[in-house]
């Protein structure tokens, strides 16, 4: 199928793409568009404007903020751009892993971080990233720039705290205190790749935390409090806190896979990705 016929803007500024998105009320936001025009041509939905972020320099990057002690990572920043990035790499290890295994190659290339977040399907890779790791997201609308928690971000559909006029900035990733190591494992659906279980893992040693969230295998993502002894490293150790974790998630099932199939997938890569962790905050190294 082709779209519906549509306009097409791309404003070179965060302030005139919220005031095209202001006048246009069936304007859609592209991105990387690896979600949105998929949509498009099934005419699942049928914008008649599309407003791309492409050319707004400010969506772009990632930085280190020293003063707050915290990573930025622009909205339109495309995941094989965060795989790469240095500081990403050493100190949000989830986040790189998790992006590298996002789609393929062509995929990693166009899709974004802000994108990824907004469309928030349910099998979509970073929302476990962004709750493992504590993110807060920046939301610009016509009136007023606001953020947000990842945890209260997800506690709904992407749609119902994004107001149709709003865009998605940034995303913001505390640094860690003291000795921490996170990590992301997944088992991909082979046809579309997306996760029909990924875990992200996030080990800190001050406070003492550990932060586990869930993608793919549930209505959407969603923390789970896993409450680890002491004996952190122990695999049975581990595997017990896992279980009594997972009891009270409602998982999914559909032609891919079961409901059953997807709480032992949801443990198994939930000790993975522990131990992971786990291993990773033993061995940091503060490297700045
Ligand atoms: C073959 C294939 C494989 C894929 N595999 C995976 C996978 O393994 N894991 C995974 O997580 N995803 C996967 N995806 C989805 C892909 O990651 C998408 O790129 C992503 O989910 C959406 O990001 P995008 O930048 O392409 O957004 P777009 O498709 O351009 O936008 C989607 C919607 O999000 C909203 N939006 C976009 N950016 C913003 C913003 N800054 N502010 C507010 N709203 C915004 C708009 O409403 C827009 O309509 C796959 C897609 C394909 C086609």
């Amino acid at each position: 199928m082709i779209p519906v016929p549509f306009d097409y803007a791309a404003p070179t500024t965060i302030g005139e793409a919220v005031a095209l998105l202001e006048r246009h009320t069936s304007a859609e936001i592209l991105a990387g568009g690896h979600n949105l025009l998929p949509a498009m041509r099934l005419r699942h939905i049928r914008p008649t404007m599309l407003i791309d972020l492409a050319r707004i320099g400010d969506l772009r990057g990632i930085w280190r903020d020293v003063r707050t002690r915290s990573l930025h990572i622009g909205a339109m920043t495309t995941y094989a751009e965060i795989a790469s990035h240095r500081d990403v790499r050493q100190s949000y290890a989830a986040l790189a892993e998790a992006a590298l295994k996002i789609g393929d190659p062509q995929v990693r290339h166009c899709g974004t971080i802000g994108g990824n977040l907004a469309y928030g399907a349910p099998d979509a890779d970073l929302p476990a990233v962004a709750l493992a790791l504590d993110a807060t997201i920046t939301i610009v609308g016509p009136n007023r720039s606001r953020t947000m928690r990842a945890d209260t971000f997800f506690s709904g559909a992407p749609s119902d705290v994004l107001a149709p006029t709003e865009i998605i900035t940034s995303v913001i990733f505390p640094e860690a205190i003291g000795r921490s190591g996170s990590a992301y494992e997944k088992l991909r659906n082979p046809a579309s790749f997306a996760p029909i279980c990924g875990v992200a893992a996030f080990a800190g040693s001050d406070p003492d935390i550990i932060r586990v969230a869930v993608t793919g295998a549930t209505a959407r993502a969603t923390r789970i409090q896993v409450a680890l002894p002491d004996a952190a490293l122990d695999p049975d150790d581990i595997a017990a806190a896992t279980e009594r974790a997972i009891t009270r998630l409602d998982f999914i099932s559909d032609h891919f896979a079961s409901a059953e199939y997807r709480a032992h997938l949801t443990a198994l890569l939930t000790g993975r990705a522990l131990s992971r962790a786990i291993q990773r905050a033993m061995a940091f190294e503060d490297y700045r």
